[in-house]
């Protein structure tokens, strides 16, 4: 005997199943609409360089191009199109084994002072090279942070590129101190800056604020992406303040290590 109390029941499960299943099916649309949308980015990521080595290598096919310095400047912009392609191909498979979790952090107690100090010196000369300063400013003495060293260091080296890429005149400040039992690390430069329309976009993968410009410096817009996703596994939190024409910080908050404390 069914009473309709259960009729009732059912009827209801029903509508919750449906509703579950109109939603399963809204977030797999969506899922699939990240998912061309990635694939289209891919695309025209690789498009581009690949058109112009292809009129490239038909000019000099052709013996369009005679004259040896012309040549020179061709095979140059084409060496530099394979090197933005592999550059490419190399975050994105870095980025998709990140998001996949395919991969384990080996996760130990880091002593940033040494691994700051370290990437300090190694940035200086960069820096130098374009006329900026690189300062150090270390409150010491900081806690051992609880991660992959050699992730870590992949998170700053990305941000301390951006930093130098994005900068003309000025410096680029690396500084770290304590905060609540882990370590706050920023990085801060005194370059172009980011508007504030597109402050919450520099996450997404390939997004660019000056698509020329930031080719030419073989920039994949992938960084921030595989920074934010190094950051998330570390249990981290990142940030962003930025203005238009006078610069930009980034602020890291990495977990100590907490055995030590
Ligand atoms: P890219 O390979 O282009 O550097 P990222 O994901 O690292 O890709 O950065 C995305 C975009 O965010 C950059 O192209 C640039 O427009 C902006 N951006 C990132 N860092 C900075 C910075 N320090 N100063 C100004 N703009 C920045």
């Amino acid at each position: 005997v069914t009473s309709e109390d259960e009729i009732g029941d059912l009827a209801r499960s029903m509508n919750r199943m449906a509703a579950t299943l109109a939603h399963v099916e809204a977030e797999r649309d969506e899922l699939d609409k990240v998912r061309q949308d990635f694939i289209a980015n891919v695309s025209h990521e690789l498009r581009t360089p690949l058109t112009t080595m292809q009129g490239f290598l038909e000019a000099l096919q052709d013996g369009l191009v005679q004259d040896g310095a012309s040549r020179h400047k061709y095979y140059d912009v084409m060496y530099k199109e394979t090197l933005h392609m592999s550059r490419l191909v190399d975050d994105l498979l870095e980025l998709v084994r990140l998001t996949k979790h395919e991969f384990n952090l080996v996760k130990q107690p880091v002593n940033m002072e040494a691994l700051l100090n370290r990437l300090a010196f190694t940035f200086t000369a960069e820096a130098e090279k374009r006329g900026l300063a690189l300062r150090l400013a270390l409150d010491l003495p900081l806690p051992a942070v609880l991660g992959d060293a050699g992730r870590i260091e992949q998170i700053f080296v990305n941000l301390l590129g951006n930093a130098l890429k994005f900068t003309e005149h000025g410096y680029i400040e690396l500084a770290a101190r304590e905060e609540k039992g882990g370590v706050e690390v920023t990085v801060t430069d005194t370059g172009i800056g980011i508007a504030e329309a597109d402050l919450a976009h520099v996450w997404d993968r390939f997004f660019k604020v000056d698509r020329v410009r930031s080719r030419s410096e073989t920039g994949t817009g992938l960084g921030l992406a595989i920074v934010q996703e190094l950051v998330g596994l570390h249990e981290g939190v990142i940030t962003v303040q930025s203005k238009l024409g006078e610069g930009t910080v980034f602020t890291v908050w990495l977990p100590g290590n907490e055995e030590q404390t």
